[in-house]
C-alpha cells in the first residue's frame, strides 16, 4: 500500500504538514483544508460545517 504523504488543501491547493478534515455545504465527501481555509469555511458555513479530525504528515 502506498500512502500519500502530502495532502493538498481543497480550497487553496497548498500543501501543508497539518490538514483539517472537514465537510461543509453541499460537499458529500470529506475534504482537507489548511488552517487558514478552515477558519474561513467555519465562518461561511457554520451551519453545515463538520469537523472530521486532523491529519498530519508523519515525517520520519
Ligand atoms: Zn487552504
Amino acid at each position: 500500500m502506498s500512502k500519500l504523504r502530502i495532502k493538498e488543501c481543497f480550497k487553496c491547493s497548498k500543501q501543508k504538514d497539518v490538514m483539517y478534515r472537514c465537510r461543509y455545504d453541499e460537499i458529500k465527501d470529506w475534504v482537507f483544508l489548511c488552517r487558514n481555509c478552515l477558519k474561513q469555511i467555519k465562518n461561511l458555513f457554520g451551519n453545515t460545517y463538520q469537523y472530521g479530525g486532523t491529519w498530519k504528515s508523519k515525517k520520519k
